[in-house]
Formats: structure tokens, C-alpha cells, sequence
């Protein structure tokens, strides 16, 4: 008996494709009826039906008779979006942080590609990709650290910057590595931001992402923004920086792009025009709604949505990609921007142009999102609050067409 249960559940075990917290039985094709389909990138925002066969969109239409073998879903009174990316999260546990996984926090927030920021580097990559990449059910991409041991090393350690090794690196491993990352320097010199970017000429034109880092006093936002970068490449952490709006000129660590009064520097309104993307990067002490709420005041609102997930800010402020977007949405930001800013124009940032949207032929990464009305509220490193009414809740989150995240079992028939 004791065997029997044995090899029953090492049969069950070895069923293919059934890991754990998926669904056993899958439906070749998927039928999403009567949702509210936003998808920028085809200027879609209207109540609209998502076929999908074996792992693609099929197709998207006014009304759209279930094939035989469909799975319907009805989706009346929810919103219906491409899987989101997270430009910005850490998702390698072995880098030493405590950072999680990715399949523990994104798919349950509709989140079917996530880009790891310099987690691992040019030494840490391949460990980073067997025991992550390659497991998990997320799509993840990576932006590769400058230094080779990324957060497992020390990243003001300059020798272990390699333009060329970490360039070579992101052209073995096309299909994973998206760009290059730069963080947490504190030495008044552009020797890290110089060798990312040109780790990215090397390897054919890769953006690079920069946190700031915090030298004293610090160095020119100015020159990052107009000099350094190239069009295409990302400041994230925008609404982080240490002169608060009001307060005493900060000796150094992190200039803003919002000055004393509240006004946003002219250069980073230029910096943006010139195609430099700005991402959220809330993270656990990088996010200032103040910034946030002046900045979008006089018209600069950031491109993309990135959560810097990492161990410290999901149990935090930050919590997850939903809460940041419903706090851009409390801020005023229209819901097809913010949802924009989570799906194609990440796909455009990492050069990842099949993603992000909902055309026919594409992968099937397709979330289904609610917004819970009610009482709520949003805050931020320094503890300032807003309160809004409105929060993105997801429902179903759709991974190249198998349902891998079911919040209240709508893909499951009602009991008789
Ligand atoms: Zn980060």
C-alpha cells in the first residue's frame, strides 16, 4: 500500500508540464469574453473578446463565437491587458539579499515578464540563469550588472568592472540579457556609468539602467542625463533622489528632478524628449509621492512602471506592480498610460517588440485586472500618504496561454 501511494506520487510528480500551483488540465484554446481590452500598442480601449489557441492571440474582436473546444472566460466588468513587465525588480535569492523568486510575487500580480537590474553580473550570470531564469515560469530578462559579481559582490569595487567581459557576456546570452545595470556607487567618478555604456556599444547598442548611487557631494544629474545617456537609456529610481521640496539643499547622495520650489529641472523635461526613458523604481527607500505629485503637476510623468521588487520593498510601501500603477493612477494618471507604461513601452525599452501587446499572432501573456472600488491608501519611504478609491486587484494572469494564476476561479466552471 505504502508503495503503491509511493509510485502514485511519483507519478504524479513526473506528469509533464503539471508543476506545482498550475492547473492540471489546460485548455488548448481560451476564449476571454466581454472584457475591457487596453492594449496601447493596437490603440485598443474598448469592451472587446481575446481568442487564444495553442499559446498565441488568435484573435481580438467585437464578438467572437467560442470554437468547440474553447475555454470560456467571462470577463465582463474587468479590464483585459497584455501580461505586464516589470522593468525593474531582483529576482536572484542566491545573490545574497533575500530576494524572491520571481513566480512568488509576479504572476499573482499579472506580471508575465520581469527584468532582473543588476542582480547578477558578468561572473553571476550563468548561475543566475540555471537556477532561475531557466525554472521559472516568469519570462525573465536580465540588465547585467557592470560588476561581475553583481549584488553578490561589492559594487564600488572598480577592478571588478569589465566592459568587454560583461559585453561578451550579453552577446552569449542574446536571448536573456537586455542591458546593463549600474547601482549603488558612491565614489564622486563615472567610471561605472562609462563602462556599462560601454558594455552596451559593445554588445550591439544595449541600454543601460542607472540608480544614481550617492556620491558626496553629489554628481550632476545634468550631465547623466544629457551628456552620458544615450536615447533609449534608463533613469530609474526618478522619484527617489535626496533634496526633498522644501527642505535644506542636501550636502550630497542623490540630486532630484524636482527642485526646491517644486519645479522640474528643464533638463530632465529635455533629457525625456531626447528619448531618455524614466522609470518608477519605487524600491523600498526610492520612491517620494511629493516628487511624484509636483513632477506630474508641470506635465513629467515617468514611462515606465518598474517596482524595483527586492526583499525590502514588498512587504513595504511598494508591495507589488498593482499597487504602484493604482498610486500613478491615484496621482491622476490615466489608466491606459500607467497600463502602457507596464506593457509596451517596457516591451520598446529592452528591445523585446514582440511583447507587451495583444496582436495577433503574439505570445498569449494576457492579464485580466479589477479595480476594487473603496477606502485606500498609498505611501511612500517617508511615510506620506495619499488616500484614493480605486485599486488594480488581478484576476487571472495567462502565460503563453496556460493559466497560471486564478484568484477567485473564474477559469473553473460555478458549481451546479
Ligand atoms: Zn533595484
Amino acid at each position: 500500500m505504502q508503495r503503491t501511494l509511493l509510485m502514485l506520487g511519483l507519478v504524479l510528480l513526473l506528469l509533464p508540464g503539471l508543476t506545482l500551483g498550475q492547473r492540471r488540465n489546460q485548455p488548448s484554446s481560451i476564449l476571454i469574453k466581454g472584457g475591457h481590452v487596453i492594449d496601447p500598442k493596437n490603440n485598443i480601449n474598448e469592451v472587446m473578446d481575446v481568442a487564444i489557441r495553442d499559446g498565441k492571440i488568435e484573435n481580438v474582436a467585437k464578438q467572437i463565437e467560442p470554437a468547440p473546444d474553447s475555454k470560456v472566460i467571462d470577463a465582463r466588468g474587468m479590464y483585459v491587458t497584455p501580461g505586464l513587465i516589470d522593468m525593474h525588480g531582483h529576482f536572484f535569492p542566491n545573490a545574497g539579499r533575500g530576494d524572491p523568486a520571481p513566480d512568488v510575487l509576479t504572476l499573482r500580480s499579472g506580471v508575465t515578464t520581469a527584468v532582473d537590474a543588476g542582480s547578477s553580473g558578468w561572473r553571476t550570470f550563468p548561475d543566475f540563469k540555471r537556477e532561475i531564469i531557466d525554472e521559472s515560469t516568469t519570462r525573465v530578462f536580465a540588465f547585467l550588472n557592470i560588476v561581475g559579481n553583481g549584488f553578490s559582490g561589492n559594487e564600488q569595487d572598480t577592478a571588478d568592472m569589465n566592459a568587454k567581459l560583461a559585453a561578451d557576456m550579453a552577446l552569449k546570452h542574446k536571448d536573456n540579457i537586455v542591458g546593463f545595470k549600474v547601482a549603488h556607487y558612491i565614489r564622486r567618478d563615472w567610471i561605472p556609468i562609462d563602462g556599462a555604456i560601454e558594455a552596451g556599444e559593445l554588445a550591439g547598442g544595449l541600454p543601460v539602467m542607472v540608480d544614481f548611487g550617492s556620491a558626496r557631494p553629489a554628481l550632476s544629474l545634468e550631465e547623466l542625463l544629457l551628456e552620458k545617456f544615450r536615447p533609449g537609456d534608463i533613469y530609474t529610481h526618478v522619484f527617489g533622489g535626496n533634496a526633498a521640496v522644501g527642505s535644506p539643499v542636501s550636502p550630497g547622495g542623490r540630486e532630484a528632478v524636482v527642485d526646491q520650489e517644486g519645479n522640474v529641472k528643464p533638463f530632465a523635461f529635455k533629457a525625456q524628449q531626447r528619448g531618455v526613458i524614466f522609470d518608477v523604481g519605487f524600491g523600498g527607500a526610492s520612491f517620494d509621492i511629493n516628487y511624484a505629485m509636483q513632477a506630474m503637476k508641470h506635465g513629467f510623468y515617468p514611462n515606465t512602471m518598474g517596482t524595483d521588487m527586492n526583499y525590502h520593498s514588498f512587504n513595504g510601501a511598494m508591495k507589488n506592480i498593482l499597487n504602484v500603477m493604482s498610486t500613478f493612477l491615484t496621482l491622476g494618471m490615466d489608466l491606459s498610460s500607467v497600463i502602457e507604461g507596464a506593457t509596451w513601452k517596457p516591451a520598446q525599452v529592452i528591445n523585446h517588440e514582440e511583447l507587451g501587446h495583444l496582436s495577433k499572432g503574439a505570445v498569449a501573456d494576457v492579464a485580466l485586472l479589477s479595480i476594487r472600488e473603496g477606502d485606500f491608501g498609498f505611501w511612500d519611504r517617508e511615510d506620506y500618504k495619499i488616500k484614493g478609491n480605486q485599486k488594480l486587484e488581478c484576476q487571472l494572469t495567462i502565460r503563453e496561454g496556460r493559466v497560471v494564476y486564478d484568484f477567485n476561479g473564474i477559469s473553473i466552471p460555478d458549481p451546479e
